[in-house]
């Protein structure tokens, strides 16, 4: 958490990722998944969380409460609690949008395509419960050089304790 990268460009980037840079390669169902009606949705989540993890909403810049988090901690889907990121690979991007090195685990997020919004870029979103997190960008700190760049909607941080 106390890394810092250089400045990265903020999330609207129209920056294309190299997937192959880091070996990625489609996902098997690793993980059991977590599939709930649109209403059972509604009903767990708040309205600006349901925004985002469910329609693929972006939280203003600078507004996230994780985005200046430097507390050392975990982060799980805000969707169904998966493991999804750990304070050791989070940095302050400058984007205004709580950024990582890399996810917990290759297995915890799917990458997925998104040429939407007139750009080409790699929307990251829960393994578990296909909840839109953010987007993945190649400007990154650290040895795959890219930026997972993140909602805070979409998580929940917990602080590490007795380690
Ligand atoms: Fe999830």
């Amino acid at each position: 958490a106390q890394r810092r990268g250089r400045q990265a460009s903020p999330c609207a980037s129209p920056a294309s990722p190299t997937l192959d840079r880091r070996g990625l390669r489609p996902h098997i169902a690793a993980m059991e998944k977590l599939t709930l009606t649109d209403a059972e949705w509604r009903a767990r989540l708040s309205p600006e969380r349901y925004h985002v993890l469910r329609e693929g909403g972006t939280e203003r810049a600078f507004t996230g409460h994780l985005n200046a988090n430097k507390v050392d901690g975990r982060y799980y889907c805000a969707g169904c609690g998966t493991e999804l990121f750990d304070a050791e690979e989070k940095y302050d991007s400058g984007s205004g949008w709580p950024s990582f090195t890399a996810p917990v685990d290759i297995d915890a997020v799917e990458e997925i395509r998104d040429a939407s919004h007139g750009m080409v870029r790699t929307e990251v979103r829960c393994a578990k419960c296909d909840g839109h997190l953010g987007h993945v960008f190649p400007d990154g700190p650290g040895v795959n050089g890219l930026r997972y760049c993140m909602n805070s909607a979409s998580l929940d941080f917990k602080p590490r304790q007795g380690e």
